[in-house]
């Protein structure tokens, strides 16, 4: 058993692991980057490392930097989080070189699926339905036309190496084909040093419906149903549920158990989403996230499970708490996100928060890591709190969300709330009925 982990990541994701530890009387150690010395993480951990300058590529992604603080802290194992090196293969192999544990999924799991093609041709054989598309990558402009031509416009084009929603480009006809090619390649080369790319046909009215798996790296996997996370603004989900409000029982039990089948056929270890986007009926593969992801709360909430206390265990070589048999939904969850910005252009809204006041009661959960007088360092993703709410139905649990903005107080800044409070006024929030471009078209028509 581990006595001491460390975290390497900052803002609420690494005070949801420290919490997660705590509890199971595992001693933490966080890292930090000298504009975090004040940071809430640092604050919460029993130990803190000072691992190098504001700029990420110099702290929370210098490997050196991080092995070394746990080399001098006598921490056993390191938790991810969500972004930073939480998919970065070479650091995990380099974690294993140090006789440390990493807790997440093998340095192999993540190559494989943090490569789009390789994951999209692994799913295949694994008999996970996937997006029409050219069968690998695509190399010349000659090849993506002949394949518009045969697949039907729309198509997008998407680096094999994509991420954060960059490195996709959709073309609605022949003439877009090139210039969507090109910048594809070329957003795909700047940000992931990689200008591979593949194309799919382009769902017009698809929603993105994700599935949670969970392995415990020796042939046994159980799905933990869907995530609705159809509710994006440029490809980055804001408002996300469970259980999704178009999926039957049936739906769920099926591509569910494609999809634990899959991971326990590679023996795939802790935590995974496998996204799907969902059209007609039909479920199409797009790409596995082999980490904890930020919408993880919505799960927790219906299953009551602790996911990341359940990535530790296994880390640690135990079996999952839990069997398929275990897992039953109970009511409905909801997550938005609040990001530091100013609507309506989303832009990073840094600065001094000079008054924080966090909702409760029944139903209610706040990830966050602020607090009055805190500065939000300009440096960093902007999000500043997950709000997750959960009630016996969506009805309750949209009313409890409305109640719960209602509470939260977030001074000193600019936040995405006043978004989520006129989402909630309308109909198609309320009944579930939205689509991947539901929210760009109304952000068009009404901020
Ligand atoms: P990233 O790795 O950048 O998050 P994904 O492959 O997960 O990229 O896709 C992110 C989002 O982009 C999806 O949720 C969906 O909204 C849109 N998208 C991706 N592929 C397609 C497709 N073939 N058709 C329509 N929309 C797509």
């Amino acid at each position: 058993m581990f006595d001491k982990i460390l975290v390497a990541n900052r803002g609420e994701i690494a005070l949801r692991v420290i919490r997660a530890a705590r509890e199971m009387g595992i001693q933490t150690v966080a890292v930090h980057s000298t504009a975090d010395a004040d940071a809430m993480h640092v604050r919460m951990a029993d130990e803190s490392v000072c691992i190098g300058p504001p700029s990420s590529t110099d702290s929370y992604l210098s490997i050196p930097a991080i092995i070394a603080a746990c080399e001098v802290t006598g921490a056993q194992a390191i938790h991810p989080g969500y972004g930073f090196l939480s998919e970065n293969a070479n650091f995990v192999q380099i974690v294993e070189d140090h006789d440390l544990t990493f807790i997440g999924p093998t340095a192999e799991h993540i190559r494989i699926m943090g490569d789009k093609i390789t994951a999209k041709d692994t799913m295949k054989a694994l008999g996970v339905p996937c997006v029409p598309g050219s069968d690998g990558g695509v190399s010349t402009l000659k090849e993506a036309r002949k394949l518009g031509e045969e697949m039907g416009y729309p198509v997008i084009i998407k680096a094999t190496a994509g991420g954060g929603g960059r490195g996709m480009k959709v073309a609605q006809n022949a003439d877009e084909m090139e210039s969507a090619f090109m910048t594809a390649r070329s957003e795909g080369k700047a940000a992931f040093g990689n200008d591979e790319v593949y194309i799919e046909k382009y769902l017009t009215t698809p929603r993105h419906i994700e599935i949670q798996v969970f392995g415990d790296g020796k042939g046994k996997a159980v799905h933990l149903g869907e995530r609705d996370c159809s509710l994006q603004r440029r490809h980055q989900k804001v408002f996300e549920e469970a259980p999704g409000p178009c999926i039957s029982a049936e739906e769920r039990d099926r591509i569910g158990k494609t999809c634990a089948d899959a991971v326990a056929r590679i023996n795939y270890t802790g935590a995974g989403t496998i996204e799907f986007l969902y059209e007609n009926g039909e479920f199409f593969f797009i790409e596995m996230n082999t980490r904890l992801q930020v919408e993880h709360p919505v799960t927790e909430a219906i299953f009551g499970v602790d996911l990341v206390q359940e990535q530790i265990r296994v880390a640690e070589g135990l079996p999952m708490s839990f069997t398929q048999d275990d897992l039953e939904i109970n009511g409905h969850a909801i997550e938005v996100r609040i990001n530091a910005e100013k609507l309506p252009d989303f832009s990073p809204r840094p600065g001094k928060i000079t008054q924080f006041h966090a909702p409760g009661g029944l139903g209610v959960r706040m990830d966050s890591a602020l607090y009055d007088g805190y500065s939000i360092p300009p440096y960093y993703d902007s999000l500043i709190g997950k709000l997750i709410v959960h009630g016996r139905d969506r009805p309750s649990a949209l009313a409890r969300l409305s109640r719960a903005l209602g509470e939260l107080i977030v001074d000193g800044v600019d936040t995405t709330v006043p978004l989520f409070d006129a989402l909630l006024q309308e109909e198609d929030i309320q009944s579930g009925n939205y689509n991947i471009h539901w929210l760009e078209r109304w952000l068009e028509n009404n901020l």
